[in-house]
């Protein structure tokens, strides 16, 4: 489906640029991991940036994501007001920083496509951070900004799932949970999930029952990509040693789908944007299309071919 807000794109970028964060989530890839204290900050190159989106004619989601917090970047605020001038940009993010208020007042919430809100209740807590959580949040939602509030399902939190959807909810901030990946007391999640689990959480079954399942086409690489730090773009996660050019240079996307080319997929660029995966399986076929007549007109060329030597005198199909 496509982003509700947004009038059209074409293309999507995420982007990664930090793994530096100043939240230690248990369930993170980076918890406890020096890159998280020490992970570099790079400045966005704004004018290279935009330089390269112009290049190709498309209008572009830039989601900001990753292993990090996109928000401690030092100019994020400064690209994200520049970008939005065509573009579209999205997050995921912990919604704690100070420059959050800063943002709201530079970015123009129409060519914001969604603010993933990361609430990682245990960490607020512990660092005393729930009221700016909850002031950002409600900040954003009363400027206009499609915000939205998840909670990682991490099994030791099943007690106090309730709890939260009450404190939450009283604040005027809904909070749904979304399911773990990762291992947790040797277990696998999400499909070690219990029913009370799946309940409790309010968990999609559908979403978890396709989890491990995004195998076949895909249009990563086609019409969306990830880019690392130093501004490499590759298709996914999964295939970092393809480049497809660089944000601060060029973006080269491929002609066709992709074939997925691992066994299972935990982050399934498909299911992120299904909007633009049928739009990639579309212009696929369109290709087809152009293809088709000219597979035909040449196997009709070779059946004339074949023909004409057959009735050609002197031939030794002929004879
Ligand atoms: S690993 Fe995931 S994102 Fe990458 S090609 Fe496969 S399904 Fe798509």
């Amino acid at each position: 489906m496509k982003d509700p807000l947004l009038s059209d794109y074409d293309a999507c970028l995420f982007l990664s640029l930090t793994n530096r964060c100043n939240l230690n989530c248990a369930y993170c890839v980076t918890h406890d991991s020096p890159v998280r204290e020490n992970g570099g900050l790079p400045e966005i190159n704004i004018p290279a940036f935009v330089r390269a989106l112009e290049k190709t004619g498309k209008v572009f989601k830039i989601r900001f994501a990753g292993g990090g917090e996109p928000f401690l970047i030092p100019n994020l605020v400064e690209a994200c007001a520049e970008l939005t001038r065509r573009h579209y940009v999205g997050f995921t993010t912990n919604l704690t920083c100070a420059n959050v208020r800063e943002f709201a007042e530079a970015v123009d919430p129409r060519r914001v496509s969604n603010i993933h809100a990361s609430l990682h209740v245990r960490e607020l807590e512990d660092r005393d951070l729930t009221d700016r959580f909850s002031e950002n949040f409600l900040l954003c939602k009363r400027k206009g900004f499609p915000v939205s509030a998840t909670v990682v399902a991490y099994p030791p939190l099943l007690e106090r799932a309730e709890a939260y959807r009450t404190f939450f909810g009283e604040r005027g901030i809904d909070i749904f949970f979304g399911y773990f990946v990762g291992t947790y007391n040797g277990k696998r999640y999400p499909a070690a999930y219990t029913e009370e689990e799946i309940r409790t959480f309010g968990l999609s079954r559908i979403g978890l029952r396709a989890h491990p399942r995004y195998r076949g086409l895909c249009n990563a690489g086609f019409n969306i990509g990830i880019v690392w730090p130093d501004g490499n773009i590759s298709p996914c996660l999964e295939t970092p040693r393809e480049i497809l050019g660089n944000i601060y240079d060029e973006i080269r996307f491929n002609r066709f789908l992709k074939v997925c080319p691992v066994k299972s997929c935990d982050c399934p660029l498909k299911q992120y944007d299904k909007f633009l995966f049928e739009r990639a399986v579309r212009e696929s076929l369109c290709d087809l299309r152009i293809v088709k007549p000219l597979l035909e007109w040449g196997c009709r060329r070779l059946t004339l071919g074949k023909e004409n030597r057959k009735i050609a005198p002197g031939t030794e199909e002929h004879a």
